[in-house]
């Protein structure tokens, strides 16, 4: 069991300058019972090393991005070789081309992008970019989807607001929830009745079109096809959260996933893109059909623009992270190891008599304290937040990381080993023993 006495008093140092000691409150340990989250120094392949010395096995990937595993070489080498050519130029460069083409080849609903920050700027302007097209302003969206921070979003957000009990955010007026309209996840009968109430004023659909938010879940067989048809058929437009999807499963998105039997029947019309594609550097995209994207300035009236979008740096390490996924069997990898991973957890925890959900999507899981299946937000809610957050501790105690709250997902990277694997089974069983 290892002790963190220098994280604890940063942590003390940190609430007295950054509010609530943090800069996204998806770090705080609020969601787990709270105390001082661990200060991280340096982290490289599936491993971190915190303030006090501690090795951990990392699972929390930065929520995403690190799926080449920490500091990898050649992401490293495209990051340095990008800084020493200069930060930022507020010009356009080559490498913006190279990586808007990787983005297209993978994914054929885009046939144009726009490189922002993150992926708040990129669902934020996918919304303004589908009123503009449409002249409509209300959206539907599905609870417990997570879509960044901006207003309209954070209407029964998942994640981050969810996990803190809040269901909705101070400072958003009234005016702006009610163009927000909330469907339960995998509810074809729930969005059917939302656009016959509202369909005329529905400018967009917006979808995780494969949950990271709430565990990891897949739409049911005809959800996504069903979705595309009837948002259709009201003359609105599907927008694809892949924000967390794209990249994770496969080397594309989740609307070219293989396990979907009629891709060309779940093409979004736009999709908005983040993490893994700027490879650990803050980025974000946004794309689509032609003539949707041609809303946006300067060749139309949707203006959306930024100080730092498309910079040298995330631009390069987001092609050499790409880099990294296309080699031969790195998506295989994380899928078996993920499988071992869950199947052993799923053992373990039934040895202990502990009531456990596994939902995995190749190498990407969640687990959910519970008996029953985890199929919509309903369902995430409805799980043992103090067994998880049980769970977390021991884990943490023991030397494995991963994210302070029972909705967010475990996510497998490049780096990670078998015995990486062991070792986090054997911590897992413990941890499974204890709480029984
Ligand atoms: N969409 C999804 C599906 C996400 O998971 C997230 C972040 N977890 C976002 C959007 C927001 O991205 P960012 O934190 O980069 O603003």
């Amino acid at each position: 069991i290892n002790s963190r006495p220098r994280s604890e008093a940063l942590y003390q140092e940190a609430l007295q300058h950054i509010v609530g000691g943090v800069n996204s409150p998806s770090r705080s340990f609020k969601a787990v019972g709270g105390g001082a989250p661990v200060f991280m120094k340096r982290a490289e392949g599936a491993y971190f090393w915190d303030v006090d010395g501690n090795r951990y096995v990392d699972y929390l990937a930065a929520y995403g991005p690190i799926i080449a595993g920490h500091a990898h070489p050649h992401i490293t080498e495209a990051l340095t070789r990008a800084a020493a050519n200069g930060t930022l130029y507020g010009t356009p460069t080559e490498l913006e081309i190279e990586l808007a083409r990787k983005l297209k080849s993978s994914i054929p609903s885009l046939d144009k992008v726009r490189f922002v920050n993150s992926g708040t700027e990129a669902v934020m302007t996918t919304i303004r970019v589908a009123r503009a097209y449409t002249g409509r302003n209300k959206i539907i969206k599905f609870a417990g989807c997570y879509h960044g921070h901006s207003d309209l979003v954070l209407v029964a957000a998942g994640s981050g607001p969810s996990t803190l009990g809040i269901p909705d955010s101070a400072g958003i007026p009234i005016s702006i929830a009610q163009e927000v309209i909330t469907v339960p996840f995998n509810d074809l009968d729930g969005l059917k009745l939302a656009l016959e109430r509202y369909g005329d004023d529905v400018a967009a659909v917006m979808v995780e079109p494969i949950v990271g938010n709430f565990g990891m879940v897949m739409p049911k067989p005809g959800f996504l096809e069903g979705l595309c048809r009837m948002t259709r058929d009201a003359g609105a437009l599907v927008i694809y959260d892949e924000v967390i999807s794209a990249f994770r499963f496969h080397y594309g998105s989740a609307q070219t996933f293989h396990e979907f039997a009629d891709q060309a029947a779940i093409e979004p019309d736009l999709t908005a893109l983040g993490k893994i594609i700027g490879g650990g550097l803050p980025i974000g995209a946004y794309g689509g059909r032609k003539t949707i994207m041609e809303q946006v300035a300067p060749l139309g009236p949707a203006y959306q623009a930024g100080t730092m979008a498309g910079n040298p740096a995330s631009v390069a390490t987001g092609i050499a992270c790409l880099e990294v996924l296309e080699q031969p069997g790195v998506y295989e990898q994380m899928d078996a190891l993920a499988a071992r991973l869950t199947e052993g957890l799923e053992q373990s925890a039934e040895r202990h008599g502990i009531p456990l959900t596994v939902n995995r999507i190749r190498g990407s899981f969640s687990t959910h304290f519970c008996s029953h299946p985890v199929t919509n937000y309903d369902e995430a809610q409805d799980t043992d937040g103090e067994q998880f957050a049980a769970f977390f501790r021991h884990m943490l105690d023991q030397g494995v990381c991963l994210a302070p709250s029972k909705y967010e997902a475990w996510f497998l990277t490049v780096a990670h080993t078998e015995e990486d694997i062991a070792f986090t089974l054997e911590a897992a069983d413990r941890a499974f023993k204890v709480m029984a």
